[in-house]
């Protein structure tokens, strides 16, 4: 074994061309992200914070090499993911999964949620105890094995966001990245699923990218926090001295609207 880190990431950057506004000028560009690094261990959890459009989907999707970056690199494992092979990059795939905001919008309403849970599994190849698996998985999260037979509506949304996580673990992956993973629920719920996601963690050792507008949220959850405004990293921390003494004005605005006092 070693002591690498699973996960770093070095000056991440990506920029979007905007629709051109006269024939003229070049297409205004956007930057999305500009220069973001960190580094994550096993069992560790960061936490990005920023106000909608701060560029935390952006890094996310960089992160889940979905999309590429304009700079920098994505190492998982030592590995630059954009820098591999599509046929490596899916191999890959099942050590790092995300949890997504909406798992009613990406659960197939038509399917059983038996095969949407599968679907990573298939997708990097495997075809055998597919079932054994997706029991497995469903237990973890706190549901019945037997749900693998019913339709997504027949769930709550707390019981929903189980299944989202259900899938994202079946790969039983070293890295998760969930991007406003409880946003969309009741407060209640929310905690639940905070926990859920805690357990997990602790009896599966995994490092998490937890991303998330509300820095209550994040500070609860998460060993370090990074905040991010219009891209840029405005500062990192440990979780409780960002929280307690933050040292960007932004960070405040962030803090009070989550409630929170410094
Ligand atoms: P967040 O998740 O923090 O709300 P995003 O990463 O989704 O922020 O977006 C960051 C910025 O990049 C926003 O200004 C958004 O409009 C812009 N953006 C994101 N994706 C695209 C895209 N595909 N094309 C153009 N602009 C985009
Ligand atoms: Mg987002």
């Amino acid at each position: 074994m070693t002591d690498a880190p699973l996960l770093e990431v070095r000056n991440l950057t990506r920029r979007y061309k905007l629709p051109r506004q006269s024939l003229l000028r070049a297409p205004p560009v956007l930057t999305a992200l500009e220069g973001a690094a960190f580094s994550l261990c096993a069992g560790e959890t960061l936490g990005v914070v920023g106000e909608s459009g701060s560029g935390k989907s952006t890094l996310a999707r960089l992160i889940m090499a979905f999309e590429r970056p304009d700079e920098g690199e994505v190492l998982f494992q030592r590995r630059d993911l954009h820098g591999l092979s599509s046929g490596e990059l899916r191999r890959l795939r099942r050590g790092f999964q995300m949890v997504f905001q909406d798992p009613f919008g990406s659960l197939n309403p038509r399917r059983r949620i038996g095969w949407s849970i599968a679907e990573p599994l298939r997708a990097s190849g495997e075809t055998e105890h597919l079932g054994y698996r997706v029991a497995e998985a469903l237990t973890q999260v706190g549901l019945h094995s037997a749900d693998a037979g019913k339709y997504p509506h027949e769930f709550s949304g707390g019981q929903r966001q189980r299944i989202a996580i259900a899938r994202a673990i079946i790969t039983r992956p070293a890295l998760l990245v969930a991007d406003e993973a409880v946003s969309a629920l009741d407060v209640s719920i929310q905690a639940q699923i905070l926990n859920l996601l805690m357990d997990l963690q602790d009896d599966l050792g995994l490092g998490m990218v937890f991303i998330s507008h509300d820095l209550a949220v994040v500070g609860s959850v998460c060993d370090r926090v990074l905040v991010l405004q219009h891209g840029k990293t405005l500062e990192s921390g440990a979780a409780l001295d960002v929280l307690r003494a933050p040292k960007h004005p932004y960070t405040k605005t962030l803090l009070k609207a989550a409630g929170v006092r410094p």
